[in-house]
C-alpha cells in the first residue's frame, strides 16, 4: 500500500446566533437579542489555540475556511479579523486558501462586507432560499427579495467576485413556474455558485410540530424530481457545472471547504455544536468529536479548558471506508478507485460489491477502472444507495 498523504485540513467556524429562528431550521442556531460577542472570541481563539497544537492537525497549513452558522454576518467584523488572523498565524494558510462567509441578505450592513473582506473572507455564501416573497414569508425569513438585490449589488461593491446563493425548492403549494422564476431571478444576478436544495421536514423543528398537526401540501415525489432534473438542466445551460447533486457553479468557482468534505478531507471545527474530524494514520478509520450546542455552554467550557467536545467517537477502516463512498458518490466526479485505495488498502468495488454490484446492475451507478459515479438515473436513490453501503 502507498505511504499514508495527509490530506488538506480545512477550518470550520460556527456562529450560533440569529435574529430569528426559522420554523424548517435544524441547525445549531439560537435567537439571542444580545451575544456575548467578546466571551464568543475568547472561547473561539482558546479553542483553535487548542486544536491546532494538537498532533493530528499541527504543521498543517489550512486549504480553507467556512464560517457558518447561525447567522455569520452578525458578528463584529473585528471577531472574523481576529479568528482569520489566529487561524493564520498558529496554522499557516495554503496559498489561494478559500475563505467563506455565510451571510443572510436581512444582517447586511454594507460597510461590514468591505471590513469582512479585508479580514481576508474571499467568498460570501448567501442564504436567500427563494425571490418570492409570499415563499419568504412562509419560511419566515427576515429579508424579502429587494434585500436580496441590495446584499448581492453591496457584496459585489465590496469586493466580493465568488458569490454562491443558497435555494430552497419543494415548498408548499410551490409551482414549477414560482421555483424557476425564483432560480431565474438568481442566474440574473450571476453568482459564481448555487447551492439548491430541497425542503425537507426535519424531526425536532418547529416545521415539523406544524406539519404533525396539519400536514402542508408538499410537493409529491414525481414533482420534486421534476423539480431537481429541471433545476440541474437549467443551471447547466446557464453555464453552471452540477459538480454535486445539489451544487453548481461555475468553473473553476466548486466550493473547496465543501468538497472537501464529500472527500472525507480532516477538519478542525471550533464553536457551539461545530464538529471536527481527522484520519487516524495507524488503524486507517478516522475519529471525530462534537461540541457542545447551548452557546453560553459552549463558552463557559471552552474559555475554561480551552475545548468543548460533547461527544466523541473512532471509526475503524470498514465504517470509514463506507462513510467515503457515500460522501463521495455525492460528486459528479464520483469515487477515484486508486486514491480510495492508497488510503484503505482495498478496491471499492471489490469490498463493497454486495452493496454496489446490484446498483451497477440497475444502471444507477457507472463502474470504470478509474472511479465509481453515479449515473443520472441514479441521482433520485442517492439517499438509498448511500444507507446500502452505510
Ligand atoms: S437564518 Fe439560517 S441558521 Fe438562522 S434560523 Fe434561519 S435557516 Fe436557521
Amino acid at each position: 500500500m502507498a505511504a499514508f498523504i495527509p490530506s488538506p485540513l480545512m477550518l470550520y467556524v460556527h456562529i450560533p446566533y440569529c435574529v430569528h429562528k426559522c420554523h424548517y431550521c435544524d441547525f445549531n442556531s439560537h435567537e439571542r437579542e444580545k451575544p456575548d460577542w467578546p466571551a464568543y472570541q475568547r472561547a473561539l481563539i482558546g479553542e483553535l489555540e487548542h486544536w491546532v497544537s494538537s498532533p493530528m492537525f499541527k504543521a498543517r497549513p489550512l486549504a480553507s475556511i467556512f464560517i457558518g452558522g447561525g447567522t455569520p454576518s452578525l458578528a463584529p467584523p473585528a471577531l472574523i479579523a481576529s479568528v482569520i488572523e489566529h487561524a493564520e498565524k498558529l496554522s499557516g494558510f495554503e496559498k489561494n486558501i478559500e475563505i467563506t462567509l455565510e451571510a443572510n441578505p436581512g444582517t447586511v450592513d454594507a460597510g461590514n462586507f468591505s471590513a469582512y473582506r479585508q479580514a481576508g473572507v474571499n467568498r460570501l455564501s448567501m442564504g436567500v432560499q427563494s425571490l418570492n416573497n409570499d415563499e419568504l414569508l412562509w419560511l419566515e425569513r427576515i429579508h424579502g427579495a429587494q434585500e436580496v438585490f441590495e446584499a448581492f449589488q453591496a457584496a459585489r461593491s465590496a469586493g466580493f467576485s465568488n458569490i454562491n446563493l443558497d435555494l430552497i425548492y419543494g415548498l408548499p403549494e410551490q409551482s414549477m413556474q414560482s421555483w424557476l422564476e425564483s432560480l431565474n431571478r438568481a442566474i440574473e444576478l450571476a453568482p459564481e455558485h448555487l447551492s439548491c436544495y430541497q425542503l425537507t421536514v426535519e424531526p425536532h423543528t418547529m416545521l415539523a410540530a406544524r406539519h404533525r398537526k396539519k400536514p402542508y401540501a408538499l410537493p409529491d415525489d414525481e414533482l420534486a424530481l421534476e423539480m431537481l432534473f429541471t433545476t440541474r438542466k437549467r443551471l447547466q445551460q446557464a453555464g453552471y457545472d452540477a459538480y454535486e447533486i445539489s451544487n453548481f457553479a461555475r468553473k473553476n468557482r466548486y466550493s473547496r471547504h465543501n468538497d472537501g468534505y464529500w472527500l472525507y478531507h480532516d477538519y478542525i471545527g471550533i464553536g457551539a455544536g461545530a464538529s471536527g474530524k481527522w484520519d487516524e494514520t495507524d488503524k486507517l478509520g478516522i475519529s471525530r468529536y462534537s461540541n457542545i450546542r447551548n452557546p453560553e455552554k459552549y463558552i463557559e467550557s471552552a474559555v475554561q479548558q480551552s475545548s468543548a467536545i460533547n461527544s466523541q467517537e473512532t471509526l475503524n477502516r470498514d465504517k470509514s471506508a463506507a462513510e467515503t463512498v457515500w460522501l463521495g458518490l455525492r460528486r459528479t466526479g464520483g469515487i477515484n478507485r486508486k486514491n480510495f485505495r492508497n488510503r484503505f488498502g482495498f478496491d471499492a468495488m471489490e469490498h463493497f460489491s454486495d452493496q454496489l454490484l446490484p446498483w451497477q446492475q440497475q444502471d444507477m451507478i457507472s463502474v470504470s477502472k478509474s472511479c465509481i459515479q453515479l449515473t443520472e438515473s441514479g441521482l433520485p436513490m442517492a439517499d438509498e444507495i448511500a444507507v446500502s453501503v452505510l
